[in-house]
């Protein structure tokens, strides 16, 4: 028997444990990307939305100076509210940076302080404030390094005409490390998960293949002919069913292998008493010097009659061991009363011979699937029995007769009877009731076993009873096969 070790990783375990994981992996990414980048999108449009409202309240103010100049802008601008924003430039219509509010002076510096300041020229060179002094308004929001920065422009427009542009910038760190935070978050979680996953996957799946294994173990050493081992279910899940089944499926091998074993034993002591007797015989008349010739004949006789039965035994323990592995021949519709009457035919000289009186009590249109040479195997079993097992004078009575949907074959006699405790063994391999009356009229105890595999193999029953008043009586019943209409009428059919 292959008894190869499953490689680790090709291993149930292994599989059901990755697909675990493979799941649980999936779901992970899920959760740490899809709420991060949801809610960064939603801050990105809150973001931009709101730059622009504010950028769009600046230029309105501005709008109103109708020609901007860095002292008029730096007045307006000193009056609005700079709303938390990191930066805010305004310009003229090219590009140069009338007003930035991370270089507005706190206060005037004292008189005589220092010298007046060189006015410095410089250039709004950002893409925004291209964009917005070419009349559009833009707004954009990006997240790096934990902060959200996020830039709006717009142009300043008096009477149709661009007089210039205002570019806010803000940069977000409160929200920013929050988004951070809730990223950190998810990967703690996600990492505690992992964990978590990885040991209940690990743990199921041992689980699991432990029972797999021990289901392969006790079939494995069934496999080697220890029929008695058994598994214990554990729960009520698929696994217990299994090793139930198991178990039930072992009960019935173990069944049969003790069945096949007492076969065997049983078949070779019923050879093995005429086989010994045949040599007794032989080594008797061998061994005596001058020996009778009337009794070497008897002698002889005997060898003759043990062969006889040998042949008998023989021939039963083919018929039955066709039954076990031959399937039943064409089943074919055959009249049972026409059968038994040849067969109680074929069986008259016996009965007369034992001063048994046949009679019989069969009725027409008993129809049943059988092939002939079963039936009339029973039948010959059955009356045969009631024959040998009878006192001179004695009767047998054959009836055949339709019971609702069945056909029943009935053979009584008024011979020894069988003991109560006897009658459910009648029908087991090799079993007599009494042995001597048995070897006596040329039994080998496997008739009835004959009967009972025939009539089962046609999907029939039999059954053995005591006859009221004295006796016994056996029973066998067929399904009853009904010609369909186009038949009906065909002889023997
Ligand atoms: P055998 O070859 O011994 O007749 P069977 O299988 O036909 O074997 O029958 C088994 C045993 O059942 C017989 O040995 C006998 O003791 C008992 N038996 C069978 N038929 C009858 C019967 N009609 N009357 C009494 N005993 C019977």
């Amino acid at each position: 028997m292959k008894k190869n070790k499953v490689p680790f990783f090709a291993s149930l375990q292994v599989k059901y444990a990755m697909s675990y994981l493979v799941i649980f992996a999936v779901v992970l990414v899920l959760l740490n990307t899809y709420p991060v980048v949801a809610s960064q999108d939603l801050l990105f449009t809150s973001k931009r939305d709101s730059l622009k409202s504010q950028t769009a309240v600046m230029a309105s103010a501005l709008m109103e100076l109708e020609s901007l100049s860095a002292e008029q802008v730096a007045r307006v601008m000193n009056m609005l509210d700079s709303m938390g924003l990191t930066r805010i430039l305004v310009t003229d219509p090219a590009g140069l940076i009338l007003y930035d509010s991370t270089r507005q002076p706190q206060e005037e510096p004292p008189p005589g302080e220092g010298e007046p300041e060189e006015p410095e020229y410089r250039y709004a060179l950002y893409q925004e404030v291209v964009s917005a002094l070419r009349g559009s308004d833009v707004s954009y929001s990006r997240y790096t390094d934990r902060k959200f920065i996020s830039t709006a422009a717009m142009p300043i427009v008096y009477r149709g005409m661009v007089i210039g542009s205002i570019y806010i910038l803000e940069v977000d760190e409160v929200q920013g490390e929050l988004l951070y935070s809730l990223q950190q978050n998810l990967r703690t979680i996600s990492l505690v998960i992992a964990a978590v996953t990885l040991i209940m996957s690990t743990f199921f799946s041992k689980l699991l293949t432990s029972r797999i294994a021990a289901l392969l173990r006790a079939i494995r050493i069934v496999g080697e002919g220890e029929y008695g081992h058994r598994l214990q279910p554990v729960g009520w899940d698929e696994m217990a069913q299994l090793a139930e089944e198991f178990n039930q499926l072992t009960d019935r091998l173990q069944t049969t292998e003790e069945v096949r074993r007492r076969f065997v034993s049983d078949a070779s002591h019923e050879l093995k008493t005429p086989l010994a007797s045949i040599r007794l015989l032989a080594d008797s008349i061998l061994q005596t010097d001058e020996m009778d010739p009337a009794m070497v004949r008897d002698f002889v006789g005997d060898i003759g009659s043990e062969a006889e039965r040998l042949t008998r035994i023989t021939e039963h323990l083919l018929a039955l061991t066709r039954l076990d592995s031959l399937p039943a021949g064409q089943q074919l519709p055959v009249d049972v009363s026409q059968v038994t009457e040849r067969t109680i035919g074929l069986l008259q000289p016996v009965a007369d011979a034992a001063g048994v009186t046949v009679e019989q009590n069969l009725k027409p249109d008993c129809l049943i699937l059988c092939t002939e040479d079963d039936l009339s195997q029973i039948c010959f079993n059955l009356v045969e029995n009631a024959v040998k097992y009878n006192f001179n004078g004695g009767k047998v009575f054959v009836s055949v007769y339709r019971d609702g949907d069945q056909v029943l074959l009935e053979v009584g006699d008024t011979g020894v009877g069988i003991p109560e405790a006897d009658l459910p063994k009648v029908f087991n391999r090799f079993y007599r009731v009494d042995k001597a009356r048995s070897r006596a009229a040329g039994g080998t105890g496997l008739g009835l076993s004959i009967v009972r595999d025939t009539v089962r193999r046609h999907g029939g029953w039999v059954t053995a009873r005591p006859r009221n008043p004295e006796g016994s009586l056996f029973t066998a019943g067929f399904p009853r096969y009904v010609p369909r209409q186009s038949e009906r009428g065909r002889p023997g059919a």
